[in-house]
């Protein structure tokens, strides 16, 4: 749609100019710090940081009307800039301007509404949100977009000329960072820092792909993590993890589009969050109180955390009553929902002091924490794929959270849960493969249920010539090629005959 065409009143609105009053505050000293410089812990005490615009409640003068219209508006905008993240730009990094941002087809994501009959089995009317379909095949793209447009923004103004990113990663990260750092033209050269064999094949292909320098660490994600955190203390480098706290605003806008996928109605919705890091619940929380506080929403869901046994340390914690509760990191043992397999979340205080903000502001319970096993994680990736929605085992460990929490009551079958399927079933499909040839007894715990696996099954057709690259069958050849193999698919799938 033409610029012309939109109403009157939108039409100044429709491109965001810059805007807010953006600063970093600390989470443990309450200082802020100026936006226009890279900070990934308070300079005076180290603590955690979080974004925030301090000209937010000019947002408010404006009624919710006016930002539903123009958000709903701005998908018809041919734009590249505000097709992805920044459709939201008001809400998200008011500061960055339409020229430094990065767009390589991120957000928008589809709602798929789960078939009648998987409904039926779960107990409960759900949707799942498949942020697979994002550029590197994970939600990370989101958060990439942002914080990749905010350096894009820094080395322009600033004249840094090139800067070295690094990032640790459980596979999903170091693959969005690459992609967004190689659209850059050499602006920024990406490193990224993974745990030796606990990332997945694909996720390992991917920032191969993209060009960048790509280290294999031994242990799991948490101690590459601190390898991370010490190159970002000790030397010049940009950190693409999201401590980074403009990684958690641009993946706000998983929110903001459930948000406009619903009409803005979400009282009666349910936001079922995987949690390894903690990024992700952290933005969905900050996301949906935004958008409460601005009136574009009318009332907040209920949201149910998931964690998987092995890696825990969330669900441990909220388990303990509210007014005792002490914080542990956990040691993890190997878990199917991988990307998630982290016991000492980076972004743990921004999640207890959002979640606490959150209940505060719905006025009643509405932030949940469950644990899944490893069998339901892979059995509800299962069916779900069964039923024609491609999950991750991320999804897996969604779908497995919504039945644990109706089991518990903490969702009943009249509410209508969102699922977040984090990344692309395909990055995860070697689980699928050892689960059909029950490979994941030893190291996972999982035993396979032979109903559930699947395997190729060959047509085996004698010393009859067969077809193959290069090889000319006579006419006659292929005519018995064809008519064996028919028959005897026709007999394993037990097809009648027309002319019967
Ligand atoms: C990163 C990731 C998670 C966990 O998100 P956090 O922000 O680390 O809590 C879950 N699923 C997938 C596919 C991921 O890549
Ligand atoms: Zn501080």
């Amino acid at each position: 749609m033409l610029p012309n065409d939109f109403p009157e009143d939108l039409k100044p609105r429709l491109a965001p100019t810059p805007g807010g009053d953006m600063g970093y505050d600390c989470l443990s000293c309450g200082r802020r710090h100026a936006p226009d410089q890279l900070l990934y812990t308070c300079p005076d005490c180290g603590g955690l940081l979080m974004l925030t615009d301090a000209k937010f409640d000019e947002l408010k003068r404006k009624p919710g009307q006016f930002w539903r219209r123009l958000f709903d508006h701005r998908l018809m905008l041919n734009l590249q800039a505000i097709r992805g993240v920044f459709t939201f730009q008001e809400f998200l990094a008011p500061n960055i301007p339409l020229v430094d941002v990065v767009y390589l087809g991120e957000g928008h994501t589809p709602l798929i509404a789960a078939p009648r009959e998987l409904a039926k089995t779960v107990g409960a009317h759900f949707f799942v949100k498949t942020e697979g379909q994002n550029p590197s095949a994970s939600f990370k793209d989101r958060g990439m977009a942002a914080a990749l447009s905010m350096l894009n923004n820094l080395v322009r103004v600033k004249n840094l000329g090139q800067v070295v990113a690094v990032c640790a990663s459980t596979g999903d990260t170091s693959a969005a960072a690459a992609l967004y750092a190689a659209s850059l033209g050499g602006s920024v050269k990406s490193s990224v820092l993974l745990p030796k064999g606990r990332v997945t094949p694909q996720q390992l292909s991917q920032p191969l792909g993209a060009g960048a320098a790509v280290f294999e660490l031994p242990g799991v994600f948490d101690d590459a993590m601190r390898v991370v955190e010490r190159l970002s203390e000790k030397y010049q480098v940009a950190l693409l993890n999201s401590k980074n706290p403009w990684r958690v605003l641009g993946q706000e806008s998983y929110a903001y589009e459930v948000a406009q996928q619903f009409d803005y109605s979400l009282r009666d919705k349910v936001l079922v969050v995987p949690v390894g890091n903690a990024g992700n619940i952290t933005a969905v929380l900050s996301g949906l109180l935004k958008f409460f506080r601005a009136s574009v929403i009318d009332g907040l869901p209920k949201i149910v955390a998931v964690q998987s046994k092995r890696a825990n340390p969330v669900f441990l914690y909220y388990r303990q009553p509210s007014a005792s509760r002490s914080y542990a990191p956990v040691t993890v043992r190997p878990s199917v929902a991988q990307a998630a397999m982290i016991g000492d979340p980076v972004s743990f205080p921004r999640l207890t002091a959002l979640a606490a903000q959150y209940e505060a502001t719905a006025g009643a319970p509405a932030f949940f924490v469950v644990e899944v096993d490893e069998t339901s994680i892979m059995e509800s990736m299962l069916l779900a794929n069964r039923n024609g929605l491609a999950v991750c085992t991320q999804g897996g460990e969604c779908l497995a959270g919504l039945r644990a929490a109706l089991a518990e009551g903490l969702v009943t079958p009249s509410e209508t849960a969102v699922l977040d399927s984090t990344a692309h079933a395909l990055k995860f499909v070697d689980f699928q493969n050892a689960y059909f040839e029950g490979r994941l007894l030893d190291d996972y715990g999982i035993k396979s249920r032979p109903e559930l696996a699947n395997k190729p099954r060959p047509v085996n057709l004698g010393a009859a010539p067969v077809p193959g690259p290069g090889v000319a069958l006579s006419a006659e050849e292929r005519e018995r090629f064809v008519s064996a193999a028919a028959a005897q698919i026709a007999v394993a799938l037990g097809l009648e005959d027309k002319a019967r």
